[in-house]
């Protein structure tokens, strides 16, 4: 059994349910939780990592869930917030054993979650999941279905963003800005080449400076060093690598206006938001900005089709916009706008009868 914690959690962020796992034949150990069914299935990703504790793993569960709860709530999706956590056993373990003890899991919560991928877990993985339970996505695309590669869906939507933000906060198109782009892999190459073909001037940054130097050349840009990138002198930063880039030691040196980018998590904590607003940084805030890739694997479950995905993406910057506007008239930084707004859709969902 995993024994019973105390969480370590705000009361008005608790979950609905936590369901534990624990399969000992098999090695399966962690909990799934449900943050939020208000306003569907509570969809989210499989977390398999290494924890140093069953308390970790929960707690780390319990503010994912919360976190997929808002970005469903504010991408429009008829889906609610949950998380699985899963923890990576020390020695050697059936991999195949596991995911099938974890589909079990899900299946037994009977369509209140729905899994997928997330750091540690792999599209072969879900693949295992699917034969026990239909309650998950991030398979490998069908013919005429929605699903596959999220990063180009996630891009677009960055994009979008990004255009509506700088029009809001700058009163300037794309094509009169100079855009940092702190991580040039799947999500922010695709960024780049949006974003060049709009005419916005480029400096880019990657741990790796041979995938740096191409993506700046494919769009005349120029490559800066991973430390120069956060104190380059731009219009726009924005971080498409870590998560937690947004804190003390890098606030103070952006020389941006606005951030906008795609990776998740991007403040370190609720303080560093406030940090940027005190700053006059205007912040779109990620999981709005990012909403994209869940959008495109939400559709594949769903059963949706492309249309539907790119009308849901088109709705991104139209919602930051609102954020941006809500922010500067009552005067609170966009991140606890956002928070705001998402629980309140998921307390009017509460709210209407079954
Ligand atoms: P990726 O691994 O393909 O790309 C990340 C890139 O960042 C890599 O090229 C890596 O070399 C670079 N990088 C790592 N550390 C860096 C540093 N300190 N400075 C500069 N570059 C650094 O990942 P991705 O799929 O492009 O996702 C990027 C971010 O967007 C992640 O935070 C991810 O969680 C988030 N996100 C991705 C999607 C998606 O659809 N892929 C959806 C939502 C959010």
């Amino acid at each position: 059994m995993v024994p019973s914690t105390r969480l370590d959690t705000p009361a008005d962020h608790l979950p609905e349910h936590l369901q534990m796992i624990d399969d000992p034949a098999s090695g399966a150990r962690g909990v799934i939780a449900l943050h939020s069914t208000a306003l569907g299935p509570a969809a989210g990703g499989c977390r398999f990592w290494h924890y140093a504790s069953d308390q970790d793993a929960m707690n780390d569960a319990i503010r994912l869930a919360r976190g997929m709860s808002y970005k469903n709530a504010l991408a429009g999706l008829p889906l609610g917030g949950g998380k699985a956590v899963l923890q990576r056993p020390a020695g050697a373990f059936d991999r195949e054993a596991l995911f099938t003890a974890f589909a079990e899991a899900v299946e037994a919560l009977g369509g209140q979650y729905v899994t997928a991928e997330d750091v540690g877990t792999s599209v072969g993985d879900m693949e295992v999941v699917a034969r026990h339970t239909r309650h998950v996505a991030g398979l490998t695309r069908r013919e005429g279905r929605a699903g596959g590669d999220p990063s180009p869906w996630t891009a677009l939507g960055i994009f979008k963003a990004m255009r509506a933000a700088a029009r809001h906060t700058l009163g300037r198109d794309l094509d009169q800005l100079t855009v940092a782009v702190q991580g040039v892999g799947n999500v922010g190459a695709h960024l780049c080449s949006l974003l060049g073909e709009a005419g916005a001037k480029l400096i880019v940054a990657d741990i790796d400076p041979a995938r740096a130097r191409t993506v700046a050349d494919a769009h005349g840009g120029s490559v800066v060093s991973v430390d120069e990138i956060l104190g380059v002198e731009a219009d726009v930063f924005s971080p498409n690598a870590l998560g937690a880039v947004l804190n003390p030691q890098t606030i103070p040196a952006l020389k941006v206006a606005l951030v906008c980018g795609g990776a998740n998590n991007q403040l370190a904590t609720h303080e560093d938001g406030y940090a940027l607003f005190q700053r006059g940084i205007a912040y779109a805030p990620d999981y709005v900005v990012n909403a994209g890739g869940i959008i495109n694997v939400s559709a594949e479950y769903l059963g949706e089709t492309v249309e539907e995905v790119e009308a849901r993406i088109a709705a991104i910057p139209g919602r930051v916009e609102q954020i941006l506007q809500q922010a500067a008239q009552d005067n609170r930084p966009s991140h606890a706008i956002a928070d705001s707004m998402a629980r309140a859709l998921i307390a009017s969902a509460q709210r209407v009868p079954a």
